[in-house]
């Protein structure tokens, strides 16, 4: 029987082919037009006014911060169920990540215990549209502009997810897409990070480029590092966007058909999902034993991964203090099901017959 991942990168011929082709072409491999092309199928796609393409999210997430002036002293308040690279890159940047307890309607930061938490010294809030779910990010925003704190959109996972007609990462000051290979495009590694305002985005394309005003000229006006992107990587990123939609709609049917299928198991609850907007990532279901069904998956060659620990529970991050009960509850119920855009029905039927024999 074949293994069935958790999770891994589709692409096809045609990636196989524009890369060929671009090397045949005696393409210059590094950050140039290949890369402009790829971050403006971004703007069109996500409506932001500007992109520029980097190295990870996590780096996109880095740059933002820096181009935003988070710095040493600051605080930044953080979702405690994320990747860790939303707190992580906030420790890169000097700055104290803040935990704040999700909500259990969406897994994403509670925006009201959010507000409660601002102090003098909050700088920013990094919001975290998880699997592609917004919350009212609307409400954050006018939140943020009326108290003067950044906001920088985590939105990792949500290519292809919208709240109201707005494509996620197109809310905050500056938001963050990646293109990492689990992602719903890839380009091996990589991030996009999106602003509309003219200032941040000469400031983020500096920064990723010595802080120079254009390659080869050698004068530093500003600050920066080389966080570019390769045109290697972008013509592969390109043939992939152009089929994001079709992507986006083929993880919906696959969030839809194991919702279906499963509806039958009162053990599992799904957490909701406005499928007209959002672009599930991950197949995320709540059980009241994952380890014990990853086990029994396994056993029958199939994969899973239980969702993020709480970052609180993290040894990294062992001194944090407070209390995060739905956080605690989400990470002790949550386990990832196959998400790969290679899945076909049959395999969602084979995955969720053999669940429904672990409940049975
Ligand atoms: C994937 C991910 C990141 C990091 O992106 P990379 O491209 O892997 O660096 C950050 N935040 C969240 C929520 C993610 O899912």
């Amino acid at each position: 029987m074949k293994f069935i991942h958790q999770s891994e990168p589709f692409y096809g011929e045609n990636e196989r082919r524009a890369v060929y082709d671009y090397l045949k072409s005696g393409g210059w491999l590094t950050d140039f037009k290949k890369t402009r092309k790829f971050e403006k199928m971004i703007c069109d796609y996500t409506g932001a006014k500007y992109c520029v393409v980097t190295t990870s999210g996590f780096v996109g997430l880095f740059l933002a911060l820096q181009a935003m002036d988070v710095k040493r002293g600051d605080e930044v308040l953080v979702p405690d169920v994320t990747m860790v690279a939303t707190s992580n890159v906030v420790v890169l940047a000097g700055a104290k990540p803040v935990f704040i307890d999700v909500s259990r309607e969406n897994i994403c930061m509670d925006i009201d215990l959010a507000k409660k938490s601002v102090t003098k010294k909050t700088k920013a809030i990094m919001y975290v549209s998880l699997n592609g779910r917004s919350g009212r990010i609307d409400e954050l925003k006018n939140f943020c502009k009326k108290k003067n704190i950044v906001l920088i959109e985590d939105a990792a996972q949500s290519l292809g997810s919208f709240y109201r007609g707005k494509h996620l990462g197109t809310y905050g000051d500056v938001g963050v897409i990646s293109f990492s290979s689990h992602k719903l495009i890839t380009s091996g590694q990589g991030g996009a990070v999106l602003t509309n305002n003219k200032k941040v985005y000469e400031r983020i394309v500096r920064l990723k480029d010595y802080g120079r005003l254009q390659g080869g000229e050698d004068y530093h006006p500003d600050w920066g590092w080389n966080f570019k992107f390769t045109d290697l990587q972008a013509v592969f990123g390109i043939e992939q966007m152009k089929k994001v939609d079709g992507r986006s709609r083929r993880k919906k049917e696959i969030y839809s058909l194991y919702q279906r299928l499963l509806s039958s198991v009162s053990e599992i609850k799904f957490i909701k999902i406005d499928l007209e907007n959002a672009t599930p990532w991950f197949i995320d279901i709540f059980v009241p034993n994952p380890r014990a069904l990853k086990k029994y998956l396994a056993k029958h060659s199939i994969g899973s991964r239980l969702i993020y620990p709480a970052i609180h529970t993290q040894p990294i991050y062992k001194n944090t203090k407070g209390n995060f009960p739905a956080s605690s509850e989400i990470s002790r119920r949550g386990l990832w099901l196959p998400s790969s855009l290679t899945l076909t029905d049959k395999d969602i039927k084979r995955i969720c017959s053999v669940i429904k024999d672990f409940y049975s």
